[in-house]
């Protein structure tokens, strides 16, 4: 599904974000990525759904290079990857139907067919009911959801989170894990990045650790 040889990212400006990182997520698999604040997690992550470009080595998603992907195919290739952010970017001023629907609306489907779907997805995260509010009168751990709903309603094959649980209390961020074990189970690939060791700890997943940009080996990731 992703695969990384030798990928490197230097900001322009000089930041180093990554150097020379090497690693394979297999379809269907669900994996954490860790490490500390600016070890190059989110750099990572972006590399994969084409918001940054590596500087060196290669990315590849489905055995695709990601370099030979134009700029006016990088939509499409977004389309199989659903983000989910921390800061998850709802439109406060749209109910959480119209939150939802958004993927959908750019695909072109049917009204009926829209509001199948975003049930079935709000449904998943439960906020069953919840379609004509705004986000903004739902709790931080609703509008959390209402965006995994929006990142997971077109069903991609591969879903990618950024610290999805970092304002969330530890029974919230439990639920969110639960939510993710679902879609790998549905069949998604599911990449979670996360300082959130505890978390981490309670999962049986592989982990795969950043540190200040180089990914470590397997059996140093007690480090
Ligand atoms: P994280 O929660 O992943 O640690 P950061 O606080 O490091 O996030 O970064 C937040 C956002 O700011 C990210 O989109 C990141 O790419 C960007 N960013 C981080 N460091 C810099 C920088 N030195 N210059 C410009 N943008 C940065
Ligand atoms: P993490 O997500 O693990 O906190 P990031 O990928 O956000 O790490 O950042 C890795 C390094 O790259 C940090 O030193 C950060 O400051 C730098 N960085 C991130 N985004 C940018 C950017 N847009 N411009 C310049 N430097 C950046």
């Amino acid at each position: 599904m992703i695969r990384f040889e030798q990928v490197s990212k230097v900001y322009p400006g000089g930041q180093k974000a990554l150097s020379g990182v090497s690693f394979h997520l297999k379809k269907g698999e669900m994996a954490f990525l860790t490490g500390h604040s600016g070890a190059g997690k989110s750099t990572l992550l972006k590399l994969i759904s084409v918001i940054e470009r590596a500087s060196a080595g290669r990315v590849s998603i489905n055995g695709h290079d990601v370099a030979q992907v134009s700029p006016a195919q990088v939509p499409y290739l977004r389309r199989d990857i659903g983000i989910i952010f921390q800061n998850h970017q709802l439109l406060m001023d749209r109910s959480v139907h119209d939150n939802v629907a958004l993927p959908l609306l750019i695909e072109g489907f049917s009204q009926k067919e829209i509001n199948k779907r975003v049930s079935g997805a709000l449904d998943m995260v439960g906020l069953h009911g919840k379609e004509k509010h705004n986000p903004i009168m739902l709790s931080g751990g609703e509008q959390q959801r209402v965006g995994i709903a929006r990142a997971i309603v077109n069903k991609p094959p591969l879903i990618l989170a950024d610290e999805p649980t970092g304002n969330l209390d530890p029974k919230l961020s439990m639920d969110i894990m639960g939510l993710f074990e679902l879609l790998n189970d549905a069949g998604s690939s599911v990449l979670v990045a996360t300082h959130d060791l505890g978390l981490i700890a309670r999962m049986k997943y592989r982990t795969l650790t950043l540190k200040q940009g180089q990914m470590l080996f397997a059996e140093e990731h007690q480090l």
